[in-house]
């Protein structure tokens, strides 16, 4: 237990950041403590990632890798080898390790863990939905106090933003900022043209959505490097692939140092019929600290120059979904383009946009009825238009990391204030952390951080920490 008199903790976000966190603080709680987990969409447990109803909408990591639990890595893959005959009938494969499986179906993983802990395990008492919007978080003698979209006041002792990940811009008629809300399709005659800004995961999604709905027209996806996710390899027997190891933990002294020793070691894998993705993978435990070690310069020359390289190699997707995109772009109906938008004018029922392609080739015209930006979550905290973060920013209890990638915070996810110091009471998780930890916006890392946060505010003996995991 936590103290005698106990401590209120809220917990601002309740996607699989938020969620995940209170599972392990209940695990934690004595009688008389208290989490909120305050959610604005009614979707607790699921967020931007996991409420897609979309079932061709896959995980991008293979089953055996998203257990919330770093230390019993099969337990997503049982809970889904648990599943009703007829749920899983309707999987494409009996549930595995190497498969990917429905987004959706995580999101119902992380509602029955938390369903199961307050229900089954009798913590009703410790844990309070609460559907609203947090708009302020307000400086109390001792902790703070959660004002909430509604009007009510919550007074807690320390607060935890996982507030993920940013929505994308505005929409306009025909513009949709916001691939994932439902409407972004709605109305979309099955011949016309749609152009989509950006060539990955997003667009991705987007693109099944269309070949789901019988989608006939032309779609054009638009990036400046017209670079498309690699896939995953299909395995042959049901063992993950196993990680590089690298003899010597690489060191993130150099940037170009760094980009020699990757590319040798994929030469070295693939030379051993192993492939270049081991390496990748292998790379994942050292990521966080290369980023750390890293100076400030050296980082914003990874974001100007190697991010597009490394995002398509390091967020692949899975086989079956790549052949249906590789399908569509052979057919000719899918065209993925490099360049930018050089203009793009309003008529009627839709756009004439003209591409400026790279590589000085002469512009493209295009007459498309709808736009949709798949360039994926924004992360300048500034240019954010929602109450908290303005609240927080305009009072100094947070500043944006220097590269704009999130919220700057200490390696324990305590939050950093305009005046340089780190709260003691305010701490933050999930990808909104991404300038302190850059890899952190994936399930395998982002429930490291929610194990550790856990333990720093309820710090209890081993031994009294529930055992069981669900
Ligand atoms: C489309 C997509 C697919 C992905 N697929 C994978 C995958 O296959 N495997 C993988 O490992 N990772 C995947 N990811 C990475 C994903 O970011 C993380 O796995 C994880 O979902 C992040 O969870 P989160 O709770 O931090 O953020 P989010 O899912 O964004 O949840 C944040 C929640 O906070 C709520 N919120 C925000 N502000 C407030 C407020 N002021 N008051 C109340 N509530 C608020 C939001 O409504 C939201 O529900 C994917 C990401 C996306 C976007």
């Amino acid at each position: 237990m936590a103290g005698q008199e106990g401590k209120t903790i809220a917990i601002v976000g309740g996607g699989f950041s938020g969620s995940l966190l209170a599972f392990h603080l209940l695990n934690r709680c004595g009688p008389q403590d208290r989490i909120l987990l305050i959610e604005r969409n009614r979707r607790f447990g699921l967020g931007l990632a996991y409420s897609t109803g979309n079932s061709n909408h896959l995980l991008n990591v293979r089953a055996g890798n998203m257990s919330a639990f770093s230390e019993r890595p099969s337990h997503f893959v049982e809970w889904l080898r648990g599943l009703q005959a007829e749920e899983l009938a309707q999987l494409a494969e009996p549930p595995g390790p190497t498969g990917f499986v429905p987004r959706g179906l995580f999101g119902r993983y992380i509602q029955h863990l938390l369903g199961d802990r307050i229900w089954r395990e009798g913590r009703s008492r410790q844990l309070d939905l609460v559907t609203d919007e947090a708009v302020a978080l307000h400086r109390r003698d001792r902790g703070w106090e959660v004002e909430l979209a509604m009007g009510r006041r919550l007074a807690v002792d320390e607060a935890v933003l996982a507030i993920g990940n940013f929505p994308p811009a505005g929409s306009t008629p025909g513009y949709h900022g916001d691939p994932w809300d439902a409407n972004a399709l709605a109305g979309l005659a099955p011949d016309r043209a749609v152009l989509t800004l950006g060539t990955g995961l997003t667009m991705i999604d987007t693109v099944i959505s269309l070949l789901d709905r019988g989608h006939r027209g032309p779609i054009y996806a638009l990036s400046r490097r017209g670079l498309l996710p690699r896939v995953h390899l299909r395995t042959q027997g049901g063992a993950l692939p196993a990680p590089w190891v690298f003899e010597e933990a690489p060191r993130g002294t150099s940037l170009v140092k760094l980009l020699r020793l990757v590319r040798a070691t994929c030469r070295e894998a693939e030379a051993q019929g192993r492939g270049w993705r081991v390496v990748i993978d292998g790379l994942r435990p050292h990521t966080q600290r290369l980023w750390q070690e890293l100076s400030l310069r050296e980082r914003a020359r990874f974001l100007r120059h190697l991010r597009p390289w490394w995002d398509v190699h390091r967020h692949r997707t899975a086989p079956q979904i790549m052949e249906r995109i590789l399908e569509a772009r052979d057919s000719g109906q899918l065209r993925l383009l490099t360049g930018r938008i050089a203009s793009k004018d309003r008529r009627p029922g839709g756009f004439a946009v003209t591409v400026a392609p790279r590589g000085g080739l002469p512009p493209l015209s295009l007459v498309v009825d709808r736009i949709i930006d798949c360039s994926g979550p924004r992360t300048d905290c500034t240019k954010i238009d929602q109450p908290l973060l303005r609240q927080l920013l305009r009072e100094g209890r947070i500043r944006p990391d220097p590269l704009r990638l999130g919220i700057e915070v200490e390696p324990d996810g305590a939050v950093v204030g305009r005046n340089g110091r780190a709260a003691t009471d305010l701490f933050a998780i999930g990808p909104i952390t991404k300038g302190t930890f850059w890899e952190i916006v994936a399930v395998p890392d982002i429930r490291v951080t929610c194990e550790q946060l856990a333990a720093r505010l309820i710090p209890v003996p081993a031994a009294q920490v529930t055992a069981r995991a669900s």
